[in-house]
């Protein structure tokens, strides 16, 4: 255990969920769940062993065979339910979330709330499982299709979003009818699990959710398990490509949502106080530790100018404990993350950059010991520093400059992640330029971190994603289903018999 961490007289232990039972693993490697902000620690959380992986499979496996022909309108009604638990229990979820991952008690509320909009569109999801039907494709013969669900799928997910990620997956595969084996964050699955025991008294049956902990071991497990059938992964470039390799060549479905790093490209002409406002919530909001963390500005033309203003903008926000009234900024995860942002932050100094705003090491009383980075402002970045080049997943915004919007498109074009990006400005010609031109997933007009709302899917591209399709949304329901295209002849007493035919003809 850490000897930094403060451990609370009785510490809890995070249960496996096999089976419909919360369990207690018999692992001997156990981690800490530690609160950022104060370095409490709140829980231990296994590594659970291939044994009790390989029972939460086979009880996903036993309870698919009749979750599978469960009505549609039966699993509509757990989801139904469940969304209003998840509401009921807002402000306990969100206080879970924000003590253990650190970030606002409103921003917590919005990580659930998020995922509790994907629940809402699983409730309806038999809208979208339909299949299709061509009648007479020739005489008498009809074809259609069946979205049949793929048996046990596994999800993996990062510590940034402990409720919304989790959600993203599980309801959406069971939903259609799938039963799923999750691997929460190791660093905060107590939010998470709080979510899983809201499922099951929505009325989710044993064994059609499973949940095991651990890290590298059991992720390779779920990747190589003969069993499962699919696998939907959230987290870092370098450990989903790994999750992506390692899982297709088990034969499985994958996707992999991963790493990025988020242009806002800023025209001249955009209306100035809305443009920085949003820039600098989207910058350092969730102390930058969001997917869609607009990281990097790209000044383009006069708007590069705006720097100061900028630096103004991030001087105004307050960095404390989560649980503060008033925090903008709020720890981030680990000792180990601050202390990797703020050795990227040395890099861009010895790399030449503009440290126009340093946050390290602020002052926040009461929590000394808290994992605290204040916003950080860098100008002068070119591709080559490794503030452009990694993805900092920090408070810290990292300041380009373009002469046209066509120098900014192909900045944007030239980086190898396509997660999101976004662009300020008042021409529509511009804007839609942007749109039209630019090579990445999720596209913000005038709006800084636009992540899609369930009726449409996640979508970015490149090397922030691996796999053809999105976690939820329509995207989703063609992942967790296989489609079964059946072509049908019925005879009756009139239909004449033709005799052999052994040419390729209906
Ligand atoms: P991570 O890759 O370290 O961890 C993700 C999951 O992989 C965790 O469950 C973890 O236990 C497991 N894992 C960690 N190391 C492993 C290893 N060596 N082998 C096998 N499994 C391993 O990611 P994180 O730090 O938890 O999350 C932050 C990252 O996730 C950032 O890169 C962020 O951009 C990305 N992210 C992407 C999206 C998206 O939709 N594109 C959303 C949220 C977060």
């Amino acid at each position: 255990m850490n000897e930094m961490h403060r451990v609370a007289t009785e510490v809890a232990t995070v249960k496996l969920l096999i089976d419909g039972e919360f369990v207690e693993s018999t692992t001997t490697q156990w981690r800490d769940v530690v609160n950022p902000a104060t370095q409490v620690v709140l829980a231990r959380v296994p590594m659970a062993t291939r044994e009790e992986v390989d029972a939460a499979v086979a009880s996903a496996a036993q309870a698919f065979k009749s979750w599978r022909k469960t009505a549609i309108g039966t699993r509509a009604r757990i989801f139904l339910k469940y969304q209003q638990l998840i509401r009921e229990h807002m402000s306990e979820l969100a206080a879970i979330l924000t003590a253990e991952q650190g970030k606002t008690l409103p921003d917590a509320e919005g990580d659930v709330f998020r995922g509790l909009e994907v629940v809402e569109h699983a409730a309806a999801i038999g809208n979208l499982q339909l299949g299709e039907l061509a009648n007479n494709v020739a005489g008498g013969v009809d074809t259609y299709t069946l979205l049949q669900p793929l048996g046990v799928c596994a999800g993996i997910t990062p510590f940034n979003f402990p409720a919304m990620i989790p959600l993203w997956m599980f309801p959406m595969a069971i939903a259609t009818g799938n039963t799923f084996v999750l691997k929460p964050s190791e660093q905060d699955p107590l939010v998470t699990m709080r979510l899983v025991e809201l499922a099951l008294q929505a009325g989710i049956p044993k064994g059609v959710l499973n949940v095991v902990h651990g890290g590298e071991d059991v992720v390779n497990a779920i990747c190589d398990h003969a069993d499962i059938r699919a696998v939907s992964f959230v987290g870092s470039t370098k450990v989903g490509t790994h999750v992506y390799q390692r899982s297709s060549l088990a034969g499985k479905r994958v996707q992999c949502m991963m790493g990025a790093k988020n242009h806002a490209v800023v025209l001249a002409d955009a209306n100035k106080e809305q443009t920085l406002n949003a820039m600098a919530g989207a910058a350092f909001g969730a102390a930058g530790q969001r997917c869609m963390a607009a990281s990097t500005a790209v000044l383009v033309g006069e708007a590069r100018h705006w720097i100061g203003d900028l630096v103004a903008k991030a001087k105004t926000l307050k960095v404390n404990a989560g649980t503060e009234p008033g925090t903008d900024v709020g720890p981030v995860i680990s000792c180990a993350a601050r202390e990797r942002v703020e050795a990227l932050i040395a890099s861009g100094v010895e790399q030449g950059a503009k440290l126009e705003l340093d946050g390290r090491k602020p002052s926040v009383p009461g929590y000394e010991q808290g994992n605290f980075i204040g916003p950080t402002v860098f100008s002068g970045v070119k591709p080559g520093m490794r503030i452009y080049d990694e993805e900092i997943f920090g408070p810290v915004l990292v300041i380009l400059e373009a002469d046209t919007l066509d120098d900014a498109i192909a900045l944007v074009n030239a980086n190898p992640n396509g997660n999101g990006t976004a662009i300020f400005t008042q021409s529509g010609a511009a804007a839609r330029k942007f749109q039209e031109e630019i090579d990445v997933g999720q596209v913000g007009i005038n709006l800084p971190i636009p992540v899609p709302v369930p009726l449409f899917s996640f979508t970015g591209s490149r090397a922030s994603k691996l796999g053809d399709l999105g976690p939820y949304g329509k995207q989703a329901v063609m992942f967790y289903t296989q489609t079964k295209t059946v072509t049908a002849r019925w005879f009756d007493e009139e239909t004449p018999s033709h005799g052999v035919n052994t040419t390729i003809s209906l």
